[in-house]
């Protein structure tokens, strides 16, 4: 990955979601649907320009690239996000 911003989503068939996420976005590598928590969706809407990737994708984005990826901190929405996490009942569907 360059400079450019990346949101790390789960598959949209990931066996957890959150509250208010959206399944409609698609990874920018793999084309497959992804989920975007409400905090994702808000960091699309401050970076119009942001890529979103797959957790699969980002994975072999690591292991190519190494410490040459930065990571952001998790904010504070998103901890409360994964510690309030549901089952994905729209996983089959998606
Ligand atoms: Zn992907």
């Amino acid at each position: 990955m360059s400079d450019q911003v990346h949101i790390v989503c789960a598959p949209a068939d990931g066996a957890w979601t959150t509250r208010g996420a959206s399944f409609d976005h698609r990874c920018s590598k793999c084309s497959k649907h992804v989920m975007l928590a409400l905090s994702g969706q808000r960091l699309l809407r401050t970076n119009p320009a942001a890529r979103l990737i797959c957790v699969p994708c980002f994975v072999v984005v690591l292991a190519e690239k190494g410490e040459a990826v930065e990571l952001l901190p998790p904010s504070g929405e998103q901890l409360a996000e994964a510690k309030t996490a549901i089952p994905n009942m729209w996983r089959e569907r998606n």
